[in-house]
């Protein structure tokens, strides 16, 4: 160990020396210019001396001042400077992948070096990290998933956790298991940052940790409402009474009714009613209306946004615009309609772009840089652009006012993701992106008096999701009693929602009676998919039906590739039905599809396929390069082997398919009733229910299965499910739930009690008939 010693000290001499030469050539020089005019350079010292002299301290400060990109490399510099370059481990998290690679490339070029020396990333699945490398940028997941290996972070010397402003689930949790590490680390600090300056509550959360704040500058911003907005354009928007005679937007009606009884948003809702009321109707065609409607994911005024940035193109001073939309989904869409359009698709006057989670550097380069010849820049971002990352040129933002967020309804149990109203917090953030660099302004597409109704901050992400990821985590990072654990959080979620996530992982069988981690449970840990997802996972490597469930999981995680185009719906619609013959399956239509557009693309033919069957070319090619990272991980925790046939052995079992889904779904079911001329649904918690608009079973006169398994349900009046899989009675008693508990009787009756709620008479047969055979198969 004194060789490794003396190796050490000699790499940390070569740090040094080459950190110096790098600050003294001339790009460097350049660099250190322009780091310097950082806010966060004033502040360098005595930052450094608080980290020295604290454990835990946290730093706040305005989005663009220099956190992410200066603080922890304050540190790594410093420490190559004293000598201790090679000793020395800085993590930074950061809450999203997109944010953690492109700091780091960011950092790197600061630095003087290559991404992968001494700054480098790693994200789910993906990193640029070297032996040497000293300064990781991670995702939260990431560090959460290495404290599974290795409990009290050997080797570490700094943690950083980025936006913790944010309150994501992640860094909530993170901070417990740190608050809890740092007692047994006694050399380990730990530096929060924060875009806002509630730095008290994680302060007093830290025993009253110090906080310094580095202040900024930004220059004003003009807030302009909708009304505003329309005055100013002369626009003119529907009056809802208008709205129903085109007889198109059901979706407003119904959030309108399922929101009247949570008072917050009813607010909303008269408000937004009100405002269009008061607003002239001139016979223009306005989707303003969609932008009201809560359940629908593309829902977003696109007609507006398009006038409001023709407007900014036509009449505004030069500067670029940003573009809050919800999700990568409307991004999207919007992009295709602004494309088409005859001048903000005009390239040599704007150049539009979209930030999204795995940008090349190229286009990152597009993103940050200036256009040239007076080329207007329009950046599409959700809600990531908000503190995330920082495009600094920006002079106009345009906020469509919502976020797509999870929230949970934990009496229910049913989670719920809705592009929602934002909060006032985040309302101000987004305006702020405007002043950069000079005085900006700032389109609110909403009413004022809509965002007098918004809350004041977002609710913690720990107290608005499902929290069975995260009681797995817990159980598998051997953190105790996962009541007692998430007790000590920053802000404790709900009892409900920790039994519900504790009974929902017992159902499945990931963990037992006692709340330990089952075999199942620590294999479904090692995956970072959700549990339901994992589940199957492991099922289809099991069954040998490998190939269709990778494309149904990864085709989960992504998105759906079916493209429903709003003037071409019907024949969208049947083009996925045909998919979907005799399978009353969208599980199942999305295997067929996407194995259809793998011969396709065997025959270079893949983009006339998609055109032809309305499917993405750009999501299927996402789930394709997914699918292939779940094999490799499913590989690597030694689920499956490298023979492709023996993995696939019964890929064309369809029955088996459904089965497996069924197994990952459960205990999301429904009954089936198929009545005269509809079919009733009803699952225990909700009662009746409705299917999702685009599901291919929403179509058919009748489901010749008594089930329907769906991996999501969604509220608004009444809950509807998304995708679904029919499946039979035996599917449902052999897969759903988990036989290893309580043996086969405790299996049963759980399932029994599943049945009898149902109160189908001619299941009591099956059950006994089939209880029966499992007996006497067991007994041989
Ligand atoms: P904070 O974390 O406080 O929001 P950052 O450290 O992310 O601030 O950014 C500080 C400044 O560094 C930004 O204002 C921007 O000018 C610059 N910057 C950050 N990333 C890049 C990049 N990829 N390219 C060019 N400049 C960048
Ligand atoms: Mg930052």
């Amino acid at each position: 160990s004194v060789a490794k010693e003396k190796i050490l000290q000699r790499k940390s001499l070569q740090l040094r020396h080459q950190q110096q030469s790098w600050q003294e050539s001339p790009e460097g020089k350049n660099m250190l210019e322009f780091r310097r005019s950082l806010p966060a350079f004033k502040e360098k010292d005595s930052f450094l001396k608080a980290v020295s002299e604290n454990q835990v301290i946290v730093v706040s400060g305005e989005t663009g001042c220099g956190k992410t990109t200066q603080l922890p490399q304050y540190i790594l510099e410093s420490e190559i400077e004293a000598g201790r370059g090679a000793l020395c481990s800085i993590i930074c998290t950061q809450p999203r992948r997109i944010s953690a690679i492109s700091v780091s490339e960011r950092v790197a070029a600061e630095h003087g070096e290559k991404l992968g020396e001494s700054v480098g990333y790693k994200v789910r699945l993906e990193g640029m990290r070297g032996r040497d490398t000293r300064l990781l940028f991670c995702t939260t997941g990431v560090l959460l998933r290495r404290l599974l290996v290795d409990r009290s972070l050997k080797g570490v010397t700094y943690v950083i956790v980025d936006e913790i402003h944010e309150r994501g689930m992640n860094e909530d949790f993170l901070l417990i298991v740190l608050k809890d590490l740092l007692p047994r680390r006694p050399d380990l600090r730990l530096i929060l940052m924060s875009a806002t300056l509630n730095a008290e509550l994680f302060s007093s959360y830290f025993d009253g940790a110090p906080t310094m704040h580095i202040p900024g500058f930004t220059f004003p911003v003009r807030a302009q409402f909708l009304e505003d907005i329309l005055e100013r354009t002369g626009y003119r928007l529907t009056p809802y009474n208008q709205i129903d005679d085109y007889g198109q937007d059901k979706s407003w009606k119904m959030q309108k009714q399922a929101q009247s009884f949570k008072k917050r948003k009813s607010q909303i809702v008269s408000a937004v009613e009100d405002a269009l009321e008061v607003a002239d109707f001139k016979g223009y065609s306005l989707r303003t209306k969609e932008s009201m409607s809560c359940w629908n994911p593309d829902s977003i005024g696109f007609n507006l946004i398009e006038h409001v940035l023709c407007h900014i193109v036509k009449n505004e001073r030069p500067g670029a615009v940003l573009v809050f939309m919800t999700g990568w989904d409307d991004i999207n869409s919007l992009k295709d309609q602004l494309h088409a359009h005859p001048l903000l698709g005009d390239q040599s006057r704007v150049l539009l772009l979209a930030c999204h989670g795995s940008m090349s550097s190229s286009e990152q380069k597009l993103i940050f840089g200036n256009p040239e010849g007076g080329v207007r820049k329009i950046v599409l971002a959700t809600n990531m652009a908000e503190t995330s990352i920082t495009i600094n040129d920006v002079v106009f933002v345009v906020d469509c006012g919502k976020a797509k967020e999870t929230s949970y309804d934990a009496l229910n149990n049913t989670p719920c993701l809705l592009p929602s109203w934002i909060s006032k917090a985040a309302a101000r953030q987004r305006k702020g992106r405007a002043g950069r660099v000079q005085s900006g302004e700032c389109f609110h597409l909403y009413p004022r008096c809509v965002y007098d109704a918004f809350a004041d901050y977002q609710l913690p992400e720990l107290l608005r999701t499902p929290l069975q990821s995260l009681c797995l985590q817990i159980k598998s990072l051997q953190l105790g009693s996962i009541s007692e654990f998430l007790s000590s959080a920053l802000q404790p979620p709900e009892a409900l929602s920790v039994q519900n996530a504790v009974e929902y992982l017992k159902i499945i069988g990931a963990l037992d009676e006692n709340e330990n981690l089952t075999v199942l449970g620590r294999k479904l840990s090692m995956l970072p998919v959700e549990p339901k997802l994992g589940k199957m996972l492991i099922l289809g490597a099991i069954f040998n039906c490998l190939d269709p469930i990778l494309t149904v999981v990864a085709g989960l995680s992504v998105r759906d590739p079916f493209v429903v185009p709003a003037d071409k719906k019907d024949l969208a619609e049947s083009a996925k039905a045909q998919f979907a013959a005799r399978a009353y399956s969208d599980h199942l239509a999305l295997i067929r599809a996407y194995d259809g557009w793998k011969d396709a693309e065997a025959q270079q033919a893949g983009y006339e396929y998609c055109w032809r069957n309305f499917l993405s070319s750009q999501t299927l090619r996402a789930i394709d390069s997914l699918r292939k990272q779940f094999f490799h991980l499913l590989k690597d925790i030694g689920l499956v082997g490298n023979n492709s046939e023996t993995n696939n052995k019964w890929s064309n079992e369809e029955h088996l398919l459904r089965a497996v889904i069924c197994a990952g779904l459960f205990p999301g079911i429904s009954s089936v009733v198929n009545k005269e001329k509809s079919i009733a649904l009803k699952t225990m918690e909700d009662g009746p229910v409705l299917l999702y608009a685009n599901s291919v079973n929403g179509s058919v006169p009748k489901i010749p299965y008594p089930w329907l398994v769906f991996n999501e349900k969604i509220k608004v009046n009444t809950v509807f499910l998304r995708d679904s899989t029919g499946v039979s009675d035996s599917m449902l008693l052999l897969f759903g739930g988990n036989i290893s508990k309580g043996g086969l009787d405790g299996h049963l009756k759980m399932l029994g009690g599943y049945l009898e709620f149902f109160m189908k008479p001619e299941l009591a047969k099956t059950y006994s008939t089939l209880k029966r055979e499992l007996e006497e198969l067991i007994q041989k």
